[in-house]
């Protein structure tokens, strides 16, 4: 299946998708957010379609935007044909949501004819019945029984209901989700739809809330199933900057080699009654800085010369700090003592130029066996030599 040029399920490579948080009738607005989601990895942007207003602005913003766009349709089946007159590359559709089934498969017709697929989505949300009231006294019932496993029945009953009207169509263009905001219930879900349906599958959290919690909630649910291999695109969603989910999708997919890291990557101590310098903010700092290398570098920065070089190996580049000053090396040899005041600036150099030489051809990256013999250690403030420890 393609969207617009990326191309989603089979051996496609899993993709992020994430949605404006704009008016989309602010076209300005929504551009620049959609620009700036695509520089930070979106392979796909969704944006909310509720008012003519907005389908209108479509045809204004596609032409200036770098990523294929799905417009969100919820209630009324105009937004869909407007937003599929005005160019979009998918359509995400509830057909539950839209109560004449004749405007549904008009709605199917139309994308056929352009070659645009449709997500179709059971959200725990809105999941039991509003309409039939002895429909919805039943699955009530049943939620009653069992939460979690009678949710993800109903959930899959509703999804083949839905399917059925795609089928009735003959239109196979579909990409499924199931989402819930409880992890447990979204892995149970797409896990029970992966071993029924041979469709792509978005996978994603609704509802994830903040992103300090909402980026556990997604990660525990997306990691799992993609680790099983259930999954071909991805929304993280947090109540925040949407910059944020594409930043979070991209580390995640990267941590399970899904996907090509392409830009630093940054490993830490977590610090310990052994510091003797402000790490927490030193890392920050270098984290902000690595930001504008595009080369996967590997770089650690470590609290002592004790246990550091050891739990950096692998690192390509590497600070071992200790009371006012810090030793860096680059792939395993000792490079240079600096002051604390110049860690920073010294170890982005090193970082910017070894990035470099990987650039040019004279060095290759590593992705492990950086084998980095300690140095002596640094002596603390009172002469004395801190011990070696030993960490499980
Ligand atoms: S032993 Fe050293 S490297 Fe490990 S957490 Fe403590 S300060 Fe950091």
């Amino acid at each position: 299946m393609k969207v617009g040029p990326v191309a989603i399920g089979g051996d496609a490579p899993v993709s992020i998708q994430s949605m404006t948080s704009t008016y989309t009738y602010d076209i300005d607005a929504t551009v620049k957010q959609i620009h700036e989601l695509a520089t930070a990895g979106a392979d796909i942007v969704r944006v909310a379609v509720p008012e003519p207003k907005d389908t209108e602005a479509l045809k204004h913003i596609l032409p200036q935007v770098p990523v294929p766009i799905v417009a969100d349709v919820h209630f009324h089946f105009q937004r869909a044909m407007e937003s599929i007159e005005a160019g979009v590359h998918k359509i995400r559709l509830n057909p539950g949501n839209i109560q004449d089934r004749k405007q549904v498969d008009r709605v199917i017709r139309a994308c056929r004819e352009r070659g645009i697929p449709i997500r179709v989505g059971v959200n725990e949300g809105g999941i039991v019945e509003r309409k039939d009231k002895d429909k919805r006294a039943v699955e009530k019932a049943r939620l009653e029984e069992n939460y979690e496993d009678q949710l993800v029945g109903i959930m899959m009953d509703k999804l083949a209901e839905y399917l059925r009207i795609f089928e009735e169509n003959d239109f196979g263009d579909v990409v499924i989700s199931a989402k819930s905001i409880d992890p447990r219930i979204v892995i149970k879900a797409y896990t029970a739809i992966s071993e029924r349906y041979d469709y792509p599958l978005h996978l994603g959290v609704t509802h994830a809330g903040p992103k300090e919690t909402g980026c556990i909630r997604s990660v525990v649910a997306l990691g799992t199933l993609l680790a099983n291999g259930i999954g071909d695109t991805v929304r993280i969603s947090y109540a925040s900057d949407p910059v944020l989910e594409v930043i979070d999708a991209k580390e995640m997919l990267n941590c399970l080699g899904l996907r090509p890291r392409v830009e630093p990557e940054l490993i830490a101590c977590p610090t310990c009654g052994r510091i003797e310098i402000d790490l927490i903010k030193l890392v920050q700092e270098v984290r902000h800085r690595l930001a504008t290398i595009k080369t996967p570098v590997k770089v650690a920065v470590m609290g002592c010369v004790v246990n550091g070089p050891g739990e950096a190996e692998g690192a390509d580049v590497a600070i071992f700090a200790g009371k006012g000053k810090g030793i860096i090396y680059v792939q395993g040899e000792q490079k240079r003592t600096v002051a604390e005041s110049e860690m920073l600036d010294a170890l982005y150099e090193e970082s910017v130029a070894f990035a470099a030489r990987v650039e040019r051809g004279e060095v290759q990256l590593r992705t492990g066996g950086v084998t980095i013999k300690p140095p002596d250690p640094l002596p603390r403030a009172d002469g004395s030599l801190p011990l070696p420890v030993v960490t499980g």
